[in-house]
């Protein structure tokens, strides 16, 4: 049963804040970390370079700039929608994508941000496009390092 002093209708939302890889871009942002996700699309494998991107959605109002500047790239998504994607014009990191006019909600790319290990991904959309392997990844040797010394003892 659900208390009566919790208001299910208000988000509990937390203060998060990164920065890009060189430093150029830091912000912060109030989340939702229930909102927190995975996007498998091919333009998120592509910008990103890697697997997946880890996004939150964010009012406009709740992301602010503390120092830096963004340069914007304008894509065509798989859906069909233009999304103005938003990185550092220093080092590129992502740092959000948001529709080109009147966007009202950031995606912001929250593994740039420093609480990202405590942010749990929720769901996961175009999961069409998912690499297949993904899955698999427990099965292979893994290294708390680089070096072979350090190989984790329960790895394959
Ligand atoms: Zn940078
Ligand atoms: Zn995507």
């Amino acid at each position: 049963m659900i208390p009566r002093d919790v208001d299910m209708t208000e988000p509990a939302r937390i203060r998060i804040d990164g920065a890009c890889l060189c430093g150029h871009v830091r912000y912060e942002a109030l989340i939702d970390p229930a909102r927190v996700g995975i996007c498998h699309c091919r333009d998120c494998q592509i910008s990103s370079a890697t697997a997946f991107r880890v996004g939150a959605p964010v009012p406009v109002d709740d992301f602010k700039l503390l120092s830096g500047s963004l340069r914007v790239y304008v894509k065509t998504a798989e859906s069909g929608s233009r999304r103005a994607l938003s990185f550092c014009p220093e080092c590129g990191t992502s740092i959000h994508g948001s529709a080109v006019e009147n966007a009202t909600t950031l995606s912001l790319r929250i593994g740039t941000a420093r609480q990202f290990a405590q942010l749990v991904p929720q769901q996961q959309i175009w999961c069409r496009s998912a690499l297949p392997w993904l899955g698999d990844l427990i099965d292979t040797p893994r290294y708390l390092l680089q070096t072979r010394e350090s190989r984790i003892p329960d790895s394959p």
